[in-house]
């Protein structure tokens, strides 16, 4: 049996990222960064006040009740050429590119104003309400790193440096099939023997929430020929994503159809709880993946093995979810010889967090997944006793 850290090993090393593409400043929102953002600009360009109030010399303002003589009046936008000398100050607001000759800006509130004459109530330093040139960006600064996704203070950042497009990773395909005799689609009302279709929706919007398109291929009957003519399908896509019939039982028919269709396969007993056995291999040098059937099993695959995967072709820099160390508020036991993937509940305790199973833990209950903010990672044959800390990959 491979550990799951192994079998994420191999996957890794033969997934390779996907093209680039320039797409337009706003239509870079949440895709991933596929170049360095390197500033060619200065941010702020000039020393300007962070105040509406007045810049002079700090050195003429050193104890209260020192008067100056207003002798330029400088709003946002304006360019001031007016040098300020001793005993001199302009009047300046936020956002005003400082004067020649002033370094300091003291705010309004903290002067007494008599038409072109100003008394200051308090001493000034040099620097003083003036936000320096450069602060913020300098040109040549490396601001973004490519595999970063992009979010509001990026396209900020991004606007900020005049970038009106930018390089981003293209979005993987992703095909998903489901497979089952059993299984009655969406708006059908399933019938004797049979049972609603779950896996192709939770894994179309587990591929969304990644950042990839799904492309969906339906329901294929425990036929061979059905099989390998919906896959045949997903010939557009980066990545072939089918569940269940991937056992060695009399209805599994997916191993087979896929090296049907020419793909080199491994098929996985990965140690672990929920989801055993698993298929990796590839298809025309396009990833596949066979995942467990049990709609919880299948999730949990797709987050341990498909999501880093999917990560590392959309181009990103980190591939696998945060986790964090939380104390079992109640014991979380792990009977087998597989490593135990839990659903738990996270809540505010002693100062971190408190992890407790979400009910059932069997691979097709749904609702304690529904519940979950996590997955506690539980070493075979051990009870996380009340108390203990144990690791908790965070799914939301
Ligand atoms: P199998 O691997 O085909 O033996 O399937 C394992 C279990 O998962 C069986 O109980 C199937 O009915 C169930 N299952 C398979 N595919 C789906 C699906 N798309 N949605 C919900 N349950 C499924
Ligand atoms: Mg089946």
């Amino acid at each position: 049996m491979l550990s799951v850290e192994e079998a994420i090993e191999q996957i890794l090393a033969r997934i390779v990222p996907v093209e680039t593409e320039r797409v337009d400043l706003m239509a870079a929102l949440g895709r991933v960064l596929a170049e360095p953002v390197v500033s060619r600009r200065v941010i702020p360009p000039w020393p300007n006040s962070s105040m509406d109030g007045y810049a002079l010399r700090a050195a003429d303002a050193q104890a209260p009740g020192a008067a100056f003589r207003v002798v330029a009046r400088i709003a946002a936008g304006a360019v001031p050429s007016r040098r300020i000398g001793p005993g001199e100050a302009a009047r300046i607001f936020t956002g005003a590119p400082m004067p020649p000759g002033a370094d300091s800006v003291i705010p309004q509130e903290d002067v007494e104003a008599d038409g072109d004459r100003v008394v200051i109530a308090r001493p000034v330093k040099p620097g003083d309400f003036v936000r320096p040139a450069g602060e913020d960006v300098r040109t040549g600064d490396r601001v973004l790193e490519p595999g970063r996704v992009v979010g509001p203070p990026e396209i900020g950042m991004l606007a900020t440096l005049g970038y009106p497009w930018v390089q981003v990773f293209r979005r993987p395909r992703v095909a998903i099939l489901s497979t089952g005799d059993e299984l009655a689609e969406l708006g059908s009302e399933p019938g004797g023997g049979q049972i609603p279709n779950t896996n192709s929706y939770t894994l179309m919007a587990q591929v969304i929430e990644t950042g990839c398109e799904p492309l969906n291929l339906g329901v294929a009957r425990d036929r061979r020929e059905d099989i390998e003519t919906r896959l045949g399908w997903g010939r557009s896509a980066d990545v072939l994503l089918s569940s269940a019939g991937v056992s060695v039982g009399e209805y599994d028919f997916v191993k087979e159809a896929f090296e049907a269709l020419g793909a080199t396969l491994h098929l996985w007993k990965v140690s672990m709880r929920p989801g055993k056995p698993i298929t990796f291999g590839s298809l025309n040098g396009r990833p596949v993946f066979g995942l467990p059937g049990n709609p919880v099993s299948a999730m949990v695959t797709y987050e341990l093995f498909v999501r880093p995967a999917l990560r590392k072709m959309a181009g990103h820099a980190r591939l696998t979810r945060p986790s964090v160390q939380a104390e079992a508020v109640a014991p979380i036991p792990n009977p087998g010889a597989r490593r135990g993937y839990l659903r738990v509940t996270l809540t505010p305790h002693n100062g971190g967090y408190g992890a407790r199973l979400t009910g059932e833990q069997g691979s097709s209950i749904l609702k304690s997944m529904v519940l979950a903010d996590g997955l506690a990672v539980v070493p075979p044959d051990t009870t996380i006793e009340t108390g203990a800390p144990v690791e908790v990959i965070l799914l939301r």
